[in-house]
């Protein structure tokens, strides 16, 4: 797989103003469904993500993690309470273009080119397609020479890193991850991990992330919320104490493997235990 150019590109971040949103949720609820067959994924959830930090949600399979992460992301109505970003709902920040969702299949359309895949995402916003800034957001993710290639002539690993090609090119202001490496190997997955933080880092963007991997969650978030099983709850708030850039030397120290082993706490998984959760619903 090719490596990540360590370079920023100028063009992405010369010129815009990047104000990163604050996103307030209170009071929400969400049920599916009703009467007997009705289930209560997500109560009483009262929440912040502070503008430009990346905030992970982690909790056992099913306590509505992704559910969440729609509701925010204005894909899914909640059923009580109020969700805000930058005091407004997330329709209003929708319909400007300024939220990206990737999500754990990387969905890039097959019949495309990476570019092509890439250019949609700003012909949808109703942007220009800029050629050289997709070219140069291809490099920085390491596609540099795959962008005439179609999604089926890629690794996994090379699709995530095109759609989320795709979802920075527009710039977002708010980035909304589901378990965007969730079908990727390991090891791709801690190189991805590293590569995803810098690309990340210092864009002016807030950012969530639904992760299985406590690991995943504790070297890219500032934040992680853990849940409760469902009805998902927040039970505990832990800050990562990781400076900023993260870096996979990071990995090794005492400070990331203490925390992992407080989320793990929090989620009353055993120390001995592997500390990726099961995905199996
Ligand atoms: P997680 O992401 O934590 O694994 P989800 O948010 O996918 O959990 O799901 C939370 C709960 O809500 C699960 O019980 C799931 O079956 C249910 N659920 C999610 N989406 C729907 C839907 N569209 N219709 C009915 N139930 C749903």
């Amino acid at each position: 797989m090719p490596a990540i150019r360590r370079s920023e590109p100028a063009r992405l971040n010369v010129g815009a103003v990047r104000v990163p949103p604050a996103v307030a949720i209170e009071g929400l609820t969400k049920a599916f469904g009703r009467g007997e067959t009705q289930t209560l994924a997500l109560a009483e959830i009262d929440i912040g993500l502070r503008p430009g930090t990346m905030t992970a949600l982690v909790g056992p399979s099913g306590c509505g993690k992704s559910t969440l992460l729609r509701v925010i992301a204005g894909l899914e109505a909640p059923s009580t309470g109020t969700i805000e970003i930058d005091g407004e709902p997330p329709e209003a920040i929708k319909r400007r273009g300024e939220i990206a969702v990737a999500f754990q299949d990387a969905s890039l359309l097959p019949w495309l080119t990476v570019h092509s895949n890439v250019a949609l995402a700003l012909k949808l916003a109703r942007r220009p397609v800029d050629d050289q800034g997709i070219r140069e957001l291809l490099t920085l993710v390491g596609l540099q020479g795959f962008e005439r290639a179609k999604p089926a002539e890629l690794s996994g690993g090379m699709r995530q890193r095109a759609a989320i090609a795709r979802c920075l090119i527009t710039e977002p202001r708010l980035l909304l991850l589901d378990e965007p490496f969730g079908a990727v190997d390991e090891l791709t997955r801690r190189r991805l991990n590293v590569e995803l933080s810098r690309i990340w880092e210092g864009r002016g963007t807030t950012g969530l992330l639904v992760t299985h991997s406590i690991q995943e969650a504790v070297l890219l978030a500032d934040e992680i919320l853990v849940m409760t099983a469902r009805p998902g709850r927040i039970a505990t708030r832990i800050t990562v104490p990781l400076p900023r850039p993260r870096t996979g030397r990071q990995l090794n120290s005492a400070a990331f493997h203490r925390t992992v082993e407080q989320v793990a706490a929090a989620l009353g998984i055993d120390e001995d235990e592997p500390v990726t959760l099961a995905v199996a619903t």
